[in-house]
């Protein structure tokens, strides 16, 4: 069971609601966390994993021998990024664009393009007490998230639970980190803003077809909208979490919730207690 951890934008409490839900499993099922946060993980903080692997990213990006080019500008005419500009006898390339897609390489009529790898981040895996791991890095300065995501990905185990922490946002990161997951959880607050990007959030998986269900973290702020709005659109809200100064000291000193206050577990057993349900009523709907 893949279960990733998602929210419309940052700091609404992913990463407590990924590390808790880890923490909890850990005695009763075998569970992996991978971190997909790569321009920002943070998990580790709360896990303190023992590293015991860990592997760059490359992607490949175009490599022009000038020799060879007559400079017909196909290979800028096909790039849909920009990554690779013809300007008179001179090609050049913007390697930092480049979506490592290899189309100007394959459509260059004279075979000027060859491809060298280019590291765009790293990927480290381990285990913390119970809990396996991995997670990615980007390398600071780069803005391709997807090629670390997948590397992150190769990890995901086709038995126990997996828990996906999901970039925050709704962009192609997202979308690579939230596929091929059973079951979607929104972490959101009760605020204006969280609810216009819970809304995105739900479109996004929606579109990739994922069933999803709302964790509501610092309820007692703000007001009822976003349960209202769960209301209307048929979204189950799976877990309240209240704002609450012990919750909020613990997560600023690393310390993961079930650990500061373990009479917490149970919440989070019973989240994957209702995620399993929902996902069986889903299946038995899709054989019907
Ligand atoms: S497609 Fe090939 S030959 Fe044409 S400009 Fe690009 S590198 Fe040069
Ligand atoms: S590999 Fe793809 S993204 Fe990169 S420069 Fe070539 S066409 Fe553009």
């Amino acid at each position: 069971m893949i279960i990733s951890i998602a929210s419309g934008k940052g700091g609404t409490g992913k990463t407590l609601v990924a590390t808790s839900l880890a923490l909890s499993l850990k005695d009763s099922h075998r569970v992996m966390l991978l971190d997909c946060d790569v321009e920002a993980p943070n998990d580790h903080i709360f896990l303190k994993p023992a590293v015991t692997g860990s592997e760059p990213v490359n992607i490949l990006v175009p490599k022009v021998a000038e020799d060879k080019c007559t400079y017909c500008g196909r290979c800028a005419e096909v790039c849909a990024y920009n990554a690779i500009a013809v300007l008179g006898d001179h090609v050049l390339t913007f390697p930092q664009l480049c979506h490592g897609c290899g189309a100007c390489s394959y459509l260059c009529p004279e075979k000027a393009i060859s491809e060298e790898p280019r590291e765009t981040g790293l990927v480290e895996w381990g285990r913390s007490d119970g809990v396996e791991f991995a997670h990615g890095k980007l390398t600071i300065g780069e803005a391709m998230a997807p090629p670390v995501i997948r590397k992150v990905k190769e990890h995901v185990s086709s038995d126990g639970t997996v828990i996906i922490d999901v970039p925050p946002g709704t962009s192609c990161p997202v979308v690579e980190a939230v596929k091929g997951s059973d079951f979607c959880l929104l972490v959101t607050e009760p605020t204006p803003f969280g609810l216009n990007d819970l809304a995105l959030a739900v479109e996004t998986v929606r579109e990739l077809d994922i069933p999803c269900g709302v964790v509501l973290n610092r309820a007692g702020v703000g007001d009822a909208r976003v349960e209202e709005y769960c209301k209307k659109e048929n979204i189950p809200i799976l877990l309240t979490i209240p704002l609450d100064t012990e919750i909020a000291r613990l997560y600023s000193k690393g310390i993961p919730l079930v650990e500061g206050l373990p009479k917490w577990k149970s919440s989070f057993l019973g989240l994957l207690g209702r995620v399993k349900v929902l996902i069986d009523e889903r299946n038995r709907s899709l054989k019907r």
